[in-house]
């Protein structure tokens, strides 16, 4: 910690551009947001402020809410990058099949320590970690510790695609780690990670059943092409576990009534866009959860394919959705002469939305009495930076994550200046380099290169008519 930013004292951003995501979404134009502890006392021009107060100038900048991802697969951040070029089914093989058991628990610690950082670096104040490498509760652990050791708000998320919910969630190991680990504290909040298959026996009924015992909302990969769908939400619905407060990540591949319950029952989706382009778990549904009214909000699922950026959601999330209206459009020889989804919306999913997945409405948002997660945008030596006209549209289209200028949670300034405050990068390099390391040597080299390097499909080029020379050769002739 730097000492210009000392605990205690309250901290005021000047003359931002500030985004308070209420109801109306406001745009206030020079306008002051005080924290004084871990709460947000007043926004307004020119407040006066408490003595011995440090000042942020926010001049030139927006001032928002702390972003909020809803899932993401931390541990996978030890990888990342690996898995660019994979398909979902390469991803299942080589986690779920044949490599993801090579995790011990250290690994798993370095994994979600860097994604920890790289959330606070990026804006996202809280992430879920939708932790489902946990085959012993000792993996848990290094989770949970990873998590603390960060100043971030997170919800710890625990799942385990080595066995089945019925199976880890009965354990009295799995009580034992809740008991001692999840107090539900404000920083760290709690949820159950588990898929339900849609066998007609519905096994995962267990695993719900601890989860109403233990108060605890689950989060759950629901309509992924090929490997959830229909059934299993119809499942959930007919024994009573789509409860409100239940996340349903991607639900790409649905029917309306799906969709219907869902909306139904106070659920939300988690819409990981870059990975529904990727992955193919089903076009990225917004442009269809719009049309039931399903809450919405983002995350970026894992960064062995992405990084965990919320700028890059937002931006795929607008061109999806207008790229889909389009083509329903052009089906029926129309034209989109208005997009329906707006840059303040994708900015709400990734902020207010995120916030009501979750259950915390006192975050999302700027507004006295809220919780002190603030972003400040701004880089004076950025081209980018103006002219700020549409602060929405900027957010969403034209800033990105090196423009993150400071970052508070629960009112301390973990970035400030384009730089993390008091937190201890080397460790999580150090860490990273032992686990790839490990990984690689368990794996060998031959198996790591080819899971790194998948094989292309033959592509086969179309005969084409007209070639090049002749294109000439006309020409030369005509003159
Ligand atoms: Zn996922």
């Amino acid at each position: 910690m730097t000492d210009q930013f000392q605990p205690g004292r309250p901290i005021v951003l000047r003359g931002g551009t500030v985004l308070p995501m209420d109801a109306t979404k406001s745009v206030l134009r020079d306008t002051d947001v005080l924290v004084v502890g871990d709460t947000i006392e007043a926004i307004g021009p020119n407040l006066s402020v408490p003595e011995g107060t440090q000042e942020i100038d926010a001049r030139g900048g927006i001032v928002m809410p702390g972003m909020i991802d809803t899932h993401r697969h931390m541990w996978q951040t030890a990888m990342r990058g690996y898995g660019a070029d994979w398909t979902l089914t390469q991803y299942f093989v080589f986690y779920y099949l044949q490599h993801g058991k090579s995790f011990r628990p250290e690994d798993i610690y370095a994994g979600n320590l860097l994604s920890a950082i790289e959330a606070l670096d990026a804006g996202v104040t809280t992430t879920v970690d939708w932790s489902h490498n946990n085959h012993t509760t000792q993996h848990a652990d290094a989770a949970v510790d990873a998590l603390e050791a960060i100043p971030g708000r997170f919800v710890f998320a625990y799942g385990n695609i080595q066995g089945g919910a019925w199976e880890w969630a009965t354990t009295p190991d799995f009580r034992d780690f809740v008991e001692r680990r999840m107090h539900r504290g404000d920083m760290l909040g709690f949820q159950m990670a588990f898929d339900v298959t849609g066998d007609p026996a519905f096994p995962e009924k267990a695993a719900f059943e601890v989860a109403r015992d233990l108060g605890a909302t689950v989060t759950t990969h629901a309509g992924v092409w090929g490997a959830t769908n229909d059934d299993g939400i119809r499942l959930m619905y007919d024994n009573g576990f789509m409860t409100p407060g239940t996340v349903y990540v991607h639900a790409a591949t649905l029917s309306d009534d799906s969709y219907q319950r869902i909306a139904a029952t106070g659920g939300s989706v988690s819409v990981s866009t870059e990975s529904e382009q990727s992955c193919g778990q089903g076009y990225p549904p917004t442009w269809v959860l719009r049309k039931h009214n399903v809450p919405v909000s983002l995350s970026m699922d894992t960064s062995v394919w992405w990084s965990g950026d919320l700028f890059s959601a937002m931006r795929a999330t607008l061109g999806a959705d207008r790229s889909r209206e389009h083509l329903e459009a052009h089906k029926n020889g129309d034209t989109v002469t208005h997009s329906h989804l707006r840059a303040d919306q994708v900015v709400e999913y990734a902020t207010r939305g995120g916030a009501a997945a979750l259950g915390r409405d006192n975050l999302g948002q700027l507004a006295a009495g809220k919780k002190a997660d603030v972003v400040l945008i701004k880089n004076d030596s950025s081209p980018v930076m103006f002219p700020l006209l549409n602060p929405y549209g900027h957010v969403a289209f034209q800033a990105q994550r090196g423009d993150v200028h400071t970052v508070l949670v629960d009112g301390k300034v973990v970035k400030h200046d384009g730089k993390l405050v008091g937190i201890d990068l080397a460790a999580a390099r150090t860490a990273i380099e032992s686990t790839v390391e490990y990984l690689q040597e368990t794996l060998g080299t031959e198996a790591w290169e080819a899971g790194m390097n998948p094989d292309i499909p033959e592509t086969k080029v179309l005969d084409n008519p007209y070639t090049y020379t002749d294109y000439r050769s006309a020409s030369t002739h005509e003159a």
